[in-house]
């Protein structure tokens, strides 16, 4: 533990005895280092695409411009790297107000089936390219309601899917089931991709932090979304929580509040 002792004398007195105020320094220290980290890795991560930009540019000024198969590489290459300084800003932004308790939430009965099918038909695409099956499935036979925030639970899910397509192996399954849990829903997105090490579970929801950076940056990560997974959960009153075997697939779990439940 930090801890900073002062030792006073009061003023005029001569000093009979001595005054000790303990400050414990370790929280403040903490956050202090949290904070330090954040700053170093935001800078690294805008850095690195922006030197990238300027490389490139600056290659084409020197003459790669005039051959036409550089050219085009060269500007797919900035094209590139700005729409992943596009999608870090827009990701750190995102994540600020969410932790700054900032994002207005409409809160509502929002029906889990609609989220869950829009989040695997917006990277159908993505999915068909890796050879991956993307499976919707209610252990329940009556429509599920949570409460949350419409547009927050479909950044919830379409996280949790694009991160399931993502880091999948070459063919998979990819699995969107919900059931209910007490007065909880349990949204869960399973895969058989490469999976999680147990020793890097624990920080897996943290800022920036990636098992394997090259990798996530190759597949266009920003290291940001599970803290915004995270936080939105909690923002709804939820939680997420992970399980996973390294080589076997990791399997994300998402409880909200259910609100109620309609039957046919
Ligand atoms: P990224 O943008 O890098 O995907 P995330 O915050 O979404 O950032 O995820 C953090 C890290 O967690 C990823 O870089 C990856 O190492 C790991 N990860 C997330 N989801 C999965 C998954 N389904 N399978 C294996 N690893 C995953």
């Amino acid at each position: 533990r930090f801890i900073n002792i002062q030792a006073n004398c009061l003023p005029g007195d001569p000093c009979p005895g001595v005054v000790l105020v303990l400050h414990d320094m370790t929280e403040l220290r903490r956050l202090e280092n949290l904070r330090r980290e954040f700053v170093a890795n935001v800078s690294h991560e805008l850095k690195t695409p922006l030197a990238a930009i300027r490389a490139y540019a600056e290659t084409l000024h020197m003459g790669a411009v005039d051959d036409a198969e550089n050219r085009g590489y060269f500007l797919g290459q900035i094209t590139d790297q700005s729409d992943r300084l596009h999608d870090l800003i827009m990701d750190m932004l995102q994540l600020a107000r969410v932790e700054a308790g900032q994002e207005v939430f409409d809160i509502t009965d929002v029906n889990v089936a609609d989220i869950a099918q829009w989040s695997v038909d917006s990277l159908r695409d993505k999915a068909a390219a890796k050879d991956i099956r993307l499976i919707v499935e209610s252990a329940e036979d009556d429509e599920i309601y949570v409460r949350a925030d419409e547009e927050g639970l479909r950044t919830i899910v379409g996280n949790l899917v694009d991160n399931a397509v993502k880091y999948s192996g070459k063919p998979g399954d990819v699995l969107v089931r919900w059931h209910n849990e007490g007065d909880q829903v349990a949204i869960s997105v399973q895969d058989n991709g490469i999976g999680i090490p147990l020793e890097a579970q624990g920080r897996i929801f943290e800022r920036f932090f990636r098992v394997d950076k090259a990798r996530s940056r190759e597949m266009g990560g920003t290291g940001l979304g599970l803290s915004i997974v995270k936080h939105l959960a909690g923002s709804f009153g939820g939680s997420v929580d992970l399980k996973s075997n390294l080589d076997e697939g990791a399997t994300f779990t998402v409880r909200l509040k259910r609100c109620r439940v309609l039957t046919n």
